[in-house]
């Protein structure tokens, strides 16, 4: 970001602002992280601050500080709609484009706020006044914690904004081990370590809550992995029928793609899973190396994210989508076995 653009942004906030923050639809820990933390710091700046988010998120989420305080738009449009048409400034955190957000898109294009994106997903959008935007960074809670530098708010975080922060940094970085963990992230999460979080209790809130349908799930899921050695892919599907056997939440899944990535010689992991609630089939895709399954998000499944994890969706039916998946795969072939 600019210091010019730093500077108009303290000017904006130097006064009471009606502020919301939005996280993207089916929000993860970096964007529920990054919403909580800047919450709870606008809101010691003296701001009226809402957070919006266009659905709910997994209960491994829900130990986060003022999570109880998330409006939800699926389940209060009429209030949230309010919020967001009064809002001054409108943060929005881990996306770049409005259709990140389901149906909340209507309220946030005919908003008048002014919009300040922080995001680190590749290709934004410009609908936003001030963008800080940097795809090299593995997550919006790192780029949250330089920006409240910039601010001159590193006094206004405290245990709670903190433990936020680090949280969206663990999950984002797949626990400080995806290529995007830099030097600078570990320094980042000494100085929250520093303001006295309690590191372990974070992890073992997140990662040590399964329940054991998630588990048995799981083994349903490694079951079902197929590996197309030819094309160093390995696929996992998981049928309506599978996630109601193991009585599937919200968050289930989160993770699974990951295996078939671990693989040894692995270059292309997919995980294609039918929707309970809608007639589409929706994929994580990973991949090791230059292969950007951001580009084979949007060319194919309606999607985007990062070089390395992007998603998206099929309306096709699951044995069509794989059969799509597989048909695509030889034009991928020159990086899938070189990469
Ligand atoms: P996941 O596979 O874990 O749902 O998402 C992987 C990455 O891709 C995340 O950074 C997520 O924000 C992004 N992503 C997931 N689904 C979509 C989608 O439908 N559209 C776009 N643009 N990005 C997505
Ligand atoms: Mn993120």
């Amino acid at each position: 970001m600019s210091e010019k653009d730093i500077a108009e942004i303290k000017h904006l906030l130097s006064t009471s602002k009606k502020v919301v923050i939005i996280p993207h639809k089916n929000p993860d820990g970096d964007a529920i992280g990054a919403s909580l933390a800047l919450y709870q710091f606008l809101k010691r700046q003296g701001h009226e601050v809402t957070v919006i988010a266009p659905n709910d998120y997994p209960h491994f989420l829900k130990w986060m500080p003022f999570e109880k305080d998330v409006l939800k738009f699926d389940s209060n449009q009429k209030n949230a709609e309010k919020r967001i048409e009064e809002a001054a400034v409108i943060f929005t955190l881990d996306f770049n484009s409005l259709s990140r957000v389901g149906d909340m898109q209507v309220a946030l294009s005919n908003a008048k706020g002014t919009f300040i994106m922080i995001d680190h997903h590749q290709q934004p959008d410009d609908y936003a006044t001030y963008m800080y935007s940097d795809t090299s960074i593995g997550s919006t809670c790192e780029m949250l914690f330089n920006f409240l530098q910039w601010l001159d708010g590193d006094a206004l975080i405290d245990a709670e904004t903190a433990s936020c922060l680090y949280a969206g940094i663990m999950t984002d970085t797949g626990s400080f081990r995806f290529p995007s963990t830099s030097s600078t992230t570990h320094k980042v999460i000494a100085l929250l370590i520093d303001k006295g979080i309690d590191n372990a209790a974070i992890h073992n809130s997140v990662y040590d809550t399964n329940s054991l349908d998630k588990l048995q799930l799981l083994g349903c899921a490694l079951k079902n992995l197929v590996y197309l050695a030819e094309y160093h892919t390995a696929y996992i599907a998981l049928s309506k029928e599978e996630l109601s056997t193991f009585n599937f939440k919200k968050g289930d899944t989160e993770g699974f793609v990951n295996y078939g990535l671990s693989i040894e010689g692995a270059k292309l992991a997919a995980i294609f899973i039918e929707s309970l609630e809608e007639d589409h089939v929706k994929i994580s895709l990973r991949s090791k190396g230059d292969l950007s399954v951001n580009q084979m998000a949007r060319e194919h499944f309606e999607g985007g994210g990062h070089i390395n994890a992007a998603g998206g969706r099929s309306d096709k039916d699951l044995k069509g989508t794989i059969a799509y998946f597989k048909s695509i795969l030889p034009s991928y072939k020159d990086k899938l076995v070189t990469s």
